[in-house]
C-alpha cells in the first residue's frame, strides 16, 4: 500500500540548516542583486560580494529574475499563483487529526492526466494538523496547479515559456501582470464541489483559512536540473512543478555531485532526464 506522511516545513528546513552548518556552511541571508560572470562574483542587495568557481542558483520562482542578473537567458518555466483552503468539520463529525487520516489526492484523471476541460481536476489534502505552535484550523486542501499563471517583473515567462502555455494542465491560461493575495473564488467553487462530492462531512460552505502561494510550472512539469546551457559554470535547479520539497535532500546531493565532478552512474540518469538542454532557452 502507498505510504505518505504530512511534514512540517519549518522543522524540516531547521534540521537543514543544522546539517549544512555542521558540515561547515557559512549560511547568509540576503537578496543576491547582481551575478558579475567576468568577475565570477555574487552581488546582495546588502552589499556583500561572494567569489565563485562554480555558482548554484536555487531560486524557485525567482528563478529567471536571478538568471536574468546574471545576464543569461531564462528557462521556460511559468509560475501560478495557487491556493489552499483549510475546511472543518461538520457538527458530529471527526476532526481529521492527523493521527488518524491519511494524506488523501483525488483526480478525474491521474497525476498528470488532463480532464475534460484539457486540464485536470486533481485535489490534495492534508489532514488537519494537531501539533503545538503550527496553525491549522482544519483539512487543508489544494486544487493542484490550477492557479492563475503569472507574468511579472518578479515571475518573468521566457518566449519559450509563453509558447509553451498550452501545454500546462491549468484550465485558465491566460497570463496575469500581477500575483494576487485575496481569495482566488474559482479556485474555492471547485473546492467547495469536490468537497461536498467526496468527503461530505467537512463544511464547504465556509473555509477556516486559505493561503496563496506559488508553483514552478515546466511544459512537461519534470524538474528543471543540470548546467545552464550558456555558462556551465552556473548550476541550477528549478521547475519543481508544485513536487519538490520531497526531493530537496536529493537534489542538493546531485548538485553538490555536479560541482565536485564526482557524478554517479545513477546521478547521470537523473541529471540527463532533467538536463536544461531539453528546452530551447
Ligand atoms: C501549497 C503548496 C503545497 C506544496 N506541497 C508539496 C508537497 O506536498 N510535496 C512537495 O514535494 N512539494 C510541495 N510543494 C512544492 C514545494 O514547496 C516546492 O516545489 C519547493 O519549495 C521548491 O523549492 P525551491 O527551492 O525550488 O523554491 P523555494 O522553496 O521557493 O525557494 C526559493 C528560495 O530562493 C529565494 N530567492 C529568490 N530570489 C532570490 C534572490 N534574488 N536572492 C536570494 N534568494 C532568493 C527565495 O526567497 C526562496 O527562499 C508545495 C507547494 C505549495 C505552494
Amino acid at each position: 500500500m502507498p505510504v505518505a506522511f504530512t511534514m512540517l516545513v519549518n522543522n524540516c528546513l531547521a534540521a537543514l540548516h543544522w546539517r549544512a552548518s555542521r558540515s561547515g556552511a557559512d549560511i547568509v541571508e540576503d537578496t543576491v542583486v547582481h551575478i558579475d560572470r567576468d568577475k565570477k562574483e555574487v552581488q546582495t542587495k546588502g552589499g556583500g560580494r561572494f567569489s565563485f568557481s562554480n555558482l548554484i542558483i536555487t531560486a524557485g520562482p525567482w528563478t529567471n529574475q536571478v538568471l536574468s542578473n546574471a545576464g543569461l537567458p531564462g528557462v521556460p518555466m511559468i509560475v501560478s499563483n495557487e491556493q489552499t483552503v483549510e475546511l472543518g468539520p461538520r457538527p458530529g463529525a471527526p476532526s481529521y487529526d492527523w493521527d488518524v487520516f491519511p494524506v488523501f489526492t483525488w483526480s478525474e484523471a491521474g497525476y498528470k492526466g488532463r480532464g475534460k476541460d484539457g486540464g485536470c481536476e486533481y485535489f490534495y489534502t492534508t489532514p488537519h494538523v494537531t501539533h503545538p505552535g503550527v496553525p491549522s484550523g482544519g483539512v487543508k486542501i489544494g486544487f493542484h496547479r490550477q492557479g492563475p499563471l503569472l507574468n511579472t517583473d518578479e515571475f518573468q515567462v521566457s518566449s519559450g515559456g509563453k509558447a509553451a502555455v498550452d501545454k500546462l494542465p491549468h484550465i485558465r491560461k491566460e497570463l496575469n501582470s500581477e500575483q494576487q493575495f485575496e481569495l482566488d473564488t474559482f479556485a474555492w467553487e471547485r473546492v467547495q464541489d469536490f468537497v461536498r462530492k467526496k468527503m461530505p462531512s467537512l463544511n464547504a460552505e465556509q473555509y477556516v483559512g486559505y493561503m496563496r502561494c506559488l508553483y514552478q510550472c515546466t511544459p512537461d512539469l519534470h524538474m528543471i536540473l543540470g548546467r545552464h546551457p550558456a555558462d556551465p559554470s552556473i548550476v541550477f535547479a528549478c521547475g519543481f512543478s508544485g513536487s519538490g520539497f520531497q526531493f530537496a535532500p536529493a537534489i542538493a546531493n546531485v548538485l553538490a555531485a555536479l560541482i565536485d565532478n564526482s557524478v554517479t552512474e545513477q546521478q547521470s540518469a537523473i541529471l540527463k532526464k532533467f538536463d536544461p538542454g531539453r528546452f530551447q532557452l
